[in-house]
């Protein structure tokens, strides 16, 4: 890595360039005036709707809270932006870091913004957000021209919590985006990962990004990811790359033969691009449209919303379940006891786990 390319990998996060104020000036003061103070959910709610990004960005923050007061709300706000989202195209982007992600949203996004008058939402799944509760994903340095640009709409990755609870956030998200008026949501992840299957399980389409001249193993890209993909694109197809990429296009092509035909009917293209240079952007693009027609007409599009929205409710309650149980005091005071149990060979894994859960219907009950 040279110099240049540490300072936009932006592993430190900047504060980044504020974006205008466009809508609802006057809404904005009153919420600066009474900064501390919650907005009622129709505020959030009528904001949004006019495409006031303070506000939306506001109502973001209360969904990726965990005070209750500040969960009732947002979901409240989410209810009432649930009719107003879903008229928009969802696009999941994965690859390797280096691989080129942020260069090719930030080349991406000023096409659509710019050619196809299209505005768009940038959110981002950075599983090693758990970990550090810092986002290095989605953050608004290393895509400038992006974060300058009033028809586009920047979003770290929420941190903390769990997988699936940061992909719950991210997922709540969209609406808020496609609420304000978003009408393309982009959602970045790194391909190292169960983040891919996170952001399948909420995008229309998947894309994924790879490298010429470094095979899959290299790229640490599993078969998995590989069969989730709607389109591969070969990035840096440029310079001394050229011929390298066009070998790579026709490996994938073999490649991708292999796997059956999706439920989509759609057979996955691989195409190149060149993020540096703008080159293959509108193609990638006329895919994602090819795409949209076909599965549309055939029903898929819907098919695969309709999935989306049962597998997070389901989601959603694991996750509840799963937090009762170990938020609930005297159970994680004897899961404690337990575990020790079960490290002693005193009692088998399962007995124990039926011991607490048995133990917390009884509490439950109470
Ligand atoms: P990310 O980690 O996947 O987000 O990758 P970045 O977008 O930060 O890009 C990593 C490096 O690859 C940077 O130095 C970019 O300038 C470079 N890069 C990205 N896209 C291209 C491309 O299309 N061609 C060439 N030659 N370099 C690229």
């Amino acid at each position: 890595m040279t110099k240049d390319d540490k300072s936009k990998s932006a592993l430190k996060v900047k504060g980044g360039v504020e974006q205008p104020n466009q809508i609802n000036s006057e809404a904005f003061g009153r919420f600066k005036k009474s900064r501390k103070k919650l907005l009622s959910a129709d505020e959030y709610v009528k904001g949004i709707l006019q495409g006031n990004r303070t506000i939306l960005s506001m109502a973001i923050t209360l969904t990726e809270s965990s005070l209750p007061i500040h969960q009732d709300l947002a979901q409240e706000i989410i209810r009432a932006c649930l009719p107003h989202a879903e008229k928009s195209i969802r696009i999941g982007i994965t690859g390797v870091p280096g691989v080129g992600k942020s260069t090719f949203i930030e080349s991406f996004g000023t096409f659509l913004t710019q050619k196809e008058g299209r505005k768009i939402a940038i959110l981002a799944i950075d599983p090693s957000s758990e970990r550090s509760r810092g986002s290095i994903l989605g953050d608004k340095t290393r895509m400038e021209a992006l974060a300058n640009n009033p028809a586009a709409f920047i979003r770290p990755s929420p941190s903390g919590g769990t997988l699936g609870g940061v992909a719950r956030k991210t997922r709540e998200t969209i609406i808020l985006c496609e609420a304000a008026g978003f009408d393309t949501i982009i959602i970045e992840t790194v391909g190292v990962g169960q983040s891919e299957t996170a952001v399948h399980s909420m995008v229309d389409f998947f894309l994924l990004l790879m490298l010429a001249g470094a095979g899959d193993e290299l790229q640490g890209i599993k078969r998995g990811i590989m069969e989730m993909a709607d389109l591969i694109a070969i990035n840096k197809a440029d310079g001394n790359n050229l011929d390298k990429s066009r070998i790579a296009v026709t490996e994938y092509k073999n490649a991708l033969h292999l796997f059956p035909l999706p439920p989509s009917k759609w057979s996955p293209n691989v195409l190149t691009c060149s993020a540096t240079e703008n080159k293959g952007i509108a193609e990638i693009w006329e895919q994602i449209e090819e795409y949209s027609k076909i599965t549309l007409e055939n029903g898929y599009f819907n098919q695969r919303r309709n999935e989306q929205s049962k597998y997070w409710m389901n989601e959603t309650i694991q996750d509840m379940l799963k937090r009762q149980f170990l938020e609930n005091e005297s159970i994680s005071k004897l899961k404690k006891e337990y575990e020790q149990k079960v490290m002693m060979n005193e009692i088998s894994s399962f007995q124990a786990a039926h011991i607490l859960m048995d133990k917390y219907l009884e509490e439950v009950k109470k």
